[in-house]
């Protein structure tokens, strides 16, 4: 069975209490109210309200976390990582573990992939994730067995406690600043991960993808009231992506549903296709005084 990780900075997303595994309770998280969770058998906790439950399609469905799988998992945005893994490297505390936590997590497999270029580095760290989407979380909680996996919704308060991070990332995610404000311990940092104008041009010569909006740099920055920009790399790589992988990098994304299907089917019988990818990693810091409200 697995694991579930450190859960010292989770809190109750009813009364914002502390989460505490619960004694003789078996495998339950609860605050001292009185609220419950149980800890599924995948290792992960669902802390969504039971108002933000019904209704509406939560996050990404079943396809979309099944294709990001299958491309991240061959590596292609292997730089990416490396790049990454160096920007949160640099910047973690040395004499304690750090806590990690990625905002919109998907199936996991990018954190997978960070946490161990880091821990590599000799880096102590407890990872956490979380998405909206179920089969997202369940998905990177069997991937992660000893890392701290819940569903959560981005856009709403997150069952995180106050100063609680040291570093939030948000990779190819909506965004909370107010909530990156809140939960990121002063001096911690935040990282987002944003597609470059130029990402994916030649892909877009063949299919009509949706365009990266060109002030999304500037939109971010003036967002995150509390926050400084630390440090800002642009990385950048080549792909040679067999057709039906070309439809799949558009399938994690919501290209799933922009483009049309006739243009999608073209693209998957294409042998090979040349692109290049374009990210823009940012590195922010926590005002270490005086720049917070809260
Ligand atoms: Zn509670």
């Amino acid at each position: 069975m697995a694991r579930f990780g450190n859960t010292g900075w989770l809190c109750c997303p009813h009364c914002f209490d502390k989460l505490q595994m619960q004694p003789g309770l078996g495998r339950t998280l609860g605050c001292a109210a009185g609220h419950t969770f149980d800890v599924a058998r995948e290792g992960y906790v669902n802390l969504l309200p039971p108002s933000g439950r019904a209704g509406a399609v939560h996050g990404d469905a079943e396809e979309m976390v099944n294709a990001r799988r299958a491309f991240l998992q061959q590596g292609f945005y292997a730089p990416l990582v490396v790049a990454v893994g160096e920007m949160v490297a640099g910047v973690l505390p040395v004499d304690r573990t750090a806590v990690l936590l990625d905002a919109g997590c998907g199936e996991g497999h990018l954190l997978q992939s960070l946490c161990r270029s880091i821990r590599a580095g000799g880096h102590e760290i407890h990872a956490g994730g979380f998405d909206l989407s179920k089969p997202a979380v369940r998905r990177a909680a069997r991937l992660m067995p000893d890392t701290t996996m819940f569903v959560a919704n981005i856009r709403r308060p997150w069952p995180v406690l106050m100063a609680s991070v040291d570093v939030v990332l948000n990779i190819f995610a909506p965004r909370n600043p107010a909530e990156f404000r809140r939960v990121v311990r002063r001096g911690g940092h935040l990282v987002v991960i944003i597609p470059a104008m130029d990402h994916l041009n030649e892909l877009r010569t063949l299919v009509p993808l949706l365009p990266v909006s060109p002030d999304k740099e500037e939109t971010l920055h003036a967002s995150l009231d509390g926050f400084a920009l630390a440090a800002r790399r642009e990385v950048d790589f080549g792909m040679s992506l067999p057709g039906p992988v070309a439809d799949g990098l558009l399938a994690m994304t919501p290209n799933a549903w922009a483009v049309p299907s006739d243009a999608r089917q073209q693209l998957r019988n294409r042998p090979l296709i040349e692109t290049r990818a374009a990210f823009i990693a940012l590195l922010f810091q926590r005002g270490a005084s005086g720049l917070e409200n809260s």
